[in-house]
């Protein structure tokens, strides 16, 4: 059925409803707006760069068209501002990131995989790989189901994903001695991408980095 709708509906903007356009010229500005500054700047988080991570870099803060662009495509069902959202941190990561060989998703839960029907980080990372020419490989599982994120606290997030992710076996190959790059739409306390990071190294990850759409304060 969606396929069906993203077939017959134009495309419209997420943030300001123009249609014809999945993010328009003027609501993307804000991700565009970082691109050429310089990597590893202060991000405001408890510890600067979140445990396990060599490097992070995000495009935008998690408000205005970002935040309606990826409200859209977690909870409106719109695929299509994967496009734009994607392409805007595989070039924050081209201008600013060092080095990477393979662009690994964080992944979601298999049941809200299940109701939504598509992993957004996936999409993301799909074309943010693309655009930086390296594979995507779905080298992470969740390894036990956690409680939704959003009802905790940061310090709860943070023992909450402590041990949530673990590498899948028929993907180690993919991750051992290479740098990886977790891709996720937002980045919070980081914990989450620690969390990975963790799992990745017990893979065999030789470096791990990380490029997210938006930062959420
Ligand atoms: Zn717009």
């Amino acid at each position: 059925m969606t396929v069906l709708l993203d077939l017959i509906l134009p495309p419209r903007c997420p943030s300001c409803g123009t249609e014809g356009t999945s993010l328009c010229a003027t609501c993307i500005r804000p991700l565009e707006r970082r691109l050429d500054e310089p990597p590893g700047l202060p991000i405001g988080l408890p510890a600067d760069l979140p445990d396990g991570l060599a490097q992070l870099e995000w495009c935008a803060a998690f408000t205005g068209p970002v935040r309606a662009a990826l409200l859209a495509l977690k909870y409106d069902g719109d695929r299509r501002v994967a496009e734009p959202l994607g392409r805007a941190a595989g070039r924050r990561w081209s201008r600013a990131g060092v080095g990477g060989e393979v662009v690994v998703p964080v992944p979601i839960h298999t049941e809200r995989l299940r109701d939504r029907g598509y992993d957004q980080a996936t999409l993301l990372a799909r074309v943010a790989a693309s655009e930086l020419g390296l594979p995507t490989v779905p080298a992470l599982q969740r390894a036990v189901a956690t409680t939704a994120q959003y009802h905790l606290g940061r310090a709860g997030r943070a023992a909450n994903v402590g041990h949530a992710f673990e590498c899948r076996r028929e993907h180690a190959r993919a991750v051992r001695g290479r740098h990886v790059l977790l891709l996720d739409d937002i980045v919070t306390t980081g914990s989450t991408l620690s969390a990975c990071a963790r799992a990745l190294y017990a893979g065999g990850a030789r470096c791990v980095s990380a490029v997210t759409v938006a930062r959420e304060r």
